[in-house]
């Protein structure tokens, strides 16, 4: 165990959710760290402090290390880009193969401005759940872009920041598997009734895997990531 501290990019979605889990069973104390940028899906903002609460109804020996929410709002990102994540606009797919919802420079703004906050509050680990394995193919989710913005950071501030991924190369039915190595069955129920994914924010509709319209591409991993955890655990 070590002493330093972690700051932990949690949007509200399972995946960020997961890697709150995962840093406060690895760091002394951890700090977390929200962007309101005019997602379409701001719901995903609500449900963070209802998945805190049940995190720590579910790992009591947690409540001391878990710090500091910090909400930052970043109009400014919603209002340059032109996307279906910011916009009314039909989810549909470019010529580039890339989903509309893909927000240009999205993680490597979150990581800068979390590293602002990291350097004013003396914390090494920046924790995000970016992965390029089940994933829509966003070129910022990218284990290479995470390392050269590591450098980045750490010229540009003069600081030994680690950008940790821990999701980096787990399929979606393996991070339901960390998450019931750190939490149980406790966990997996929080990450199933807290956490937010659906890109139109739709929480009328309960499935197995959580709450969603069920169609986006967000629901679609999501889903099929449960199935396929599921499908291990159920006989
Ligand atoms: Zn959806």
């Amino acid at each position: 165990m070590t002493q330093e501290k972690a700051l932990v990019l949690f949007s509200g979605g399972q995946d960020s959710a997961t890697c709150l889990a995962w840093a406060l069973d690895r760091f002394a104390q951890v700090e977390t760290i929200g962007f309101d940028y005019g997602q379409r899906h701001k719901i995903e903002l609500d449900v963070r402090d209802s998945f805190r609460a049940d995190l720590l109804a579910a790992r009591p020996e947690w409540r001391a290390k878990l710090g500091t929410d910090h909400l930052i709002r970043l109009d400014a990102l919603g209002q340059v880009s032109d996307t279906a994540l910011t916009s009314e606009a039909t989810i549909a797919f470019n010529t580039d193969g890339l989903p509309n919802t893909f927000v240009p420079g999205r993680n490597i703004i979150f990581l800068s401005f979390a590293a602002t906050i990291a350097y004013r509050r003396g914390i090494k680990h920046i924790v995000g759940g970016m992965c390029e394995t089940d994933y829509s193919g966003y070129p910022d989710c990218r284990d290479d872009t995470i390392k050269a913005l590591q450098v980045a950071l750490n010229l540009g501030m003069d600081r030994r920041f680690v950008l940790e991924t821990p999701l980096m190369w787990l399929d979606k039915a393996a991070t339901w598997r960390l998450a019931e190595s750190l939490g149980g069955a406790p966990l997996v129920a929080a990450l199933l009734e807290h956490t937010h994914s659906c890109y139109l924010g739709d929480r009328s509709q309960r499935h197995a895997w959580g709450y969603g319209c069920g169609t986006c591409p967000a629901c679609d991993l999501r889903a099929k990531g449960w199935a396929a955890y599921s499908a291990v655990e159920i006989p």
